[in-house]
């Protein structure tokens, strides 16, 4: 079953990118970012192959030079999913993603993403509009508070979430002063408090689509901690049409750590949740090892069940009764639950086929995401 939340999405506008849409009310998207040099199309296009495969419905690759910009031409037909260009610093690598094309004739670059602080400039960054408008490309406005301008620094003393959210702002009028519509926005921060504050004061303010991620995050467990703490804290705020969980190093964790914060945030859940009782001096049975085996052989599945799965009969009677399908297993013996109902009682034996049964017979009975 898919859990009722309670704060409601943050309403945007819907922006496609390429042929994925984000926003409205399309599901918050999972992206990821190359570590390539994009202008090394073999050694992407394998990095995106691998993302795609774990799940990645969207990817950023880096475009510093024009080398990159052929990079982006020689791999976009090889690929499923839509590719982003990011820019800093030299508009006319925007300029040149705008207007790449493969091979087969389609458009290089379904989006870009530029932080329009760093282009040297206000006439550069409408230059820049302009061409995405003429091409209908979407551009995402990344707000950097390294980059903010001036006259905000001297307003607001330091790069506060306001000084953040007034730059995004006068970003988004210009742009639309020039007829472009097709934004998304982002206004990430290292600092978690920072960020959850300026996506919550944007969204109180402006409808384009959020790109929602923690700015180096760090290494893989501290950066899934970090990204999951401030991801966390904004999308249940109903904030955020794509995520990014920024880790150091291989990208592919980065995805099943977002699907997995957006499952734990029951903001979009694509697969069974398998929740365990932590363990106590009651354990009768070895939980450990149910579990790990419960979770190897529901892998496959798609469907948002929660199943719970508790080490005893005392206190897990109760506690199993919350989830889809529940267990409360004692030595021995377990008792099997659906939807706080008892449905099977089962010898100890037995107890992971029966409730793998019973995962599959509900499996079938709800519809998949
Ligand atoms: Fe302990 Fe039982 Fe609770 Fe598990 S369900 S933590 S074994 S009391």
């Amino acid at each position: 079953m898919a859990y009722a939340t309670t704060t409601p999405r943050h309403k945007t506008k819907e922006v496609g990118i390429g042929d994925h849409l984000i926003g409205g009310e399309n599901p918050i998207s999972v992206q990821s970012m190359t570590t390539t040099n994009t202008f090394d199309a073999q050694a992407t296009l394998e990095q995106i192959q691998r993302l795609e495969e774990a799940g990645c419905e969207v990817v950023r690759v880096t475009v510093p030079k024009k080398e990159d910009v052929a990079g982006c031409e020689a791999i976009r037909d090889h690929m499923k999913i839509p590719l982003i260009a990011d820019i800093h610093y030299d508009y006319r690598m925007a300029l040149a993603c705008l207007e790449a094309r493969t091979p087969s004739g389609r458009r290089a670059v379904d989006k870009i993403r530029i932080n329009p602080g760093n282009l040297g400039g206000e006439e550069r960054f409408k230059e820049v509009v302009r061409k995405a408008r003429d091409a209908g490309v979407p551009m995402r406005i990344g707000v950097n508070s390294g980059s903010l301008e001036k006259d905000l620094i001297d307003k607001y003393g330091f790069p506060c979430p306001e000084a953040m959210v007034e730059s995004a702002l006068r970003y988004i009028e210009t742009a639309e002063s020039l007829g472009y519509k097709l934004m998304i926005v982002s206004l990430k921060a290292s600092h978690v408090p920072t960020a959850v504050e300026c996506y919550t004061q944007y969204a109180r303010q402006c409808d384009y689509p959020t790109h929602v991620g923690i700015t180096e995050a760090g290494s893989k467990d501290y950066g899934t901690l970090k990204s999951s703490a401030g991801i966390g804290a904004i999308v249940l705020r109903g904030i955020g049409d794509t995520i990014r969980v920024s880790l150091l190093g291989d990208p592919v964790p980065e995805i099943a750590a977002g699907f997995d914060i957006l499952r734990a945030c029951d903001r979009r859940v694509t697969k069974p949740e398998v929740v365990a009782c932590p363990t106590c001096g009651r354990l009768d049975i070895d939980l450990e090892r149910i579990v790990a085996e419960v979770e190897e052989r529901m892998k496959n599945l798609s469907n948002p069940i929660r199943v719970s799965i508790l080490g005893c009969l005392v206190n897990g009677f109760g506690e199993a009764k919350e989830a889809d399908l529940g267990i409360a297993a004692g030595a021995g013996k377990g008792i099997i639950f659906k939807r706080g109902i008892p449905i099977r009682h089962v010898k100890e034996a037995e107890m992971v086929d029966a409730l793998l049964e019973e995962v599959h017979r509900f499996d079938e009975e709800v519809k998949p995401l």
